[in-house]
């Protein structure tokens, strides 16, 4: 049977940094609003905005604290300390305020995170904007989002057309996934082929071993197999493409749709033809429109967001174009 596209109807619940939605909860009072870059995408999502410092009672405006004798995870290991400027240890209460941050998050079935990198509270990666210095990542409440198996997109990559694509198309997928249940070794071989396709684009290597593996199991291995498959999948999907890989992937279902629909898509470009980063995007943007109204399955982004309003218009031009 031919695999269609996943469609998602309901919202993707979102947690956002506060300060990354234009919150002006900086120690300096300050905020940038990233999300305006997205345009009348934000729709898509609901968000959840948080600042771990202001749950902490720090209060704005307030002295910039950091991280004192070791990173985040060894705050929480009671190896490393929160100072603020003036030297006061804010230890316990970056730790409350973070807890209780990922309390909201957790009871609101949050799964992924959008965090302001260079901070020593929400960073993931770095802990400090300082020159190109890393600090001591990850920051306190960045920590224990990583520990608890978040989709973690920096706020920066929000900016880049490319960088936000590749993100949304895993998340959504990681979404997806992660609360889709599996029953039975046919429906994890179903899970399977609807992901295989976005799998190799990310680590080739990989998903041929997964596809071995899957072919040697039988259906009695399906409740040993099944938490191993997805934690798996799911860590790959935390990480980033590349350019070169998006530009292949979006070329192979490209070329796959004209051979089996006989048709083509206007400005769909090979890997080679030389094109800037937000063309790359418009491309892909198309290929995954086409995929939508033409229920054509687009590996390189198996799981699509359709408001219910938008799935019903397309129902209906569809009958229409139907009818004699
Ligand atoms: S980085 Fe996090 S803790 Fe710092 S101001 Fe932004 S939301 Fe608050």
């Amino acid at each position: 049977m031919e695999q269609k596209p996943i469609i998602l109807t309901q919202k993707i619940p979102i947690g956002i940094s506060l300060c990354a939605m234009g919150g002006p909860v900086r120690y300096n009072g300050k905020g940038i609003d990233v999300l305006s870059s997205l345009g009348r995408e934000k729709n898509d999502f609901t968000f959840f905005p948080l600042c771990p410092e202001c749950q902490a009672g720090l209060g704005i405006t307030r002295d910039p604290v950091h991280l004192s004798g070791g990173n985040g995870e060894q705050v929480w290991s009671g190896e490393a300390e929160v100072k603020n400027r003036t030297g006061r240890l804010v230890t316990k209460e970056m730790k409350q305020g973070s807890l209780e941050c990922l309390q909201v998050l957790q009871r609101c079935n949050v799964k992924a995170f959008i965090y302001m990198d260079g901070s020593p509270s929400c960073g993931v990666y770095r802990t400090t904007l300082k020159n190109t210095k890393r600090g001591n990542p990850p920051g306190v409440f960045g920590a224990l989002l990583l520990d608890e198996g978040f989709f973690l997109i920096p706020s920066s990559d929000l900016q880049s057309p490319l960088k936000w694509w590749d993100w949304r198309r895993r998340l959504l997928a990681f979404h997806w996934f992660a609360s889709h249940p599996l029953h039975s070794m046919q429906e994890l071989y179903e899970s399977w082929y609807a992901l295989k396709f976005l799998c190799q684009e990310l680590d080739n290597t990989w998903a041929r071993e997964m596809g071995r593996t899957l072919a040697s199991l039988s259906k009695n291995d399906f409740a040993e197999f099944e938490p191993t498959f997805r934690s798996q999948v799911l860590d790959l999907l935390r990480r980033p493409s590349t350019t070169a890989k998006i530009t292949n992937s979006l070329w192979k279902h490209y070329s796959h749709y004209r051979k089996q629909r006989g048709k083509t898509v206007e400005e769909i470009n090979s890997p080679t033809f030389k094109r800037n980063v937000t063309t790359i995007a418009k491309e892909l943007l198309k290929m995954e429109r086409t995929a939508v109204e033409e229920d054509f399955f687009f590996g390189a982004s198996p799981v699509i967001y359709r408001d219910e309003h938008r799935m019903k218009a397309l129902e209906k031009q569809k009958t229409e174009e139907m009818e004699p």
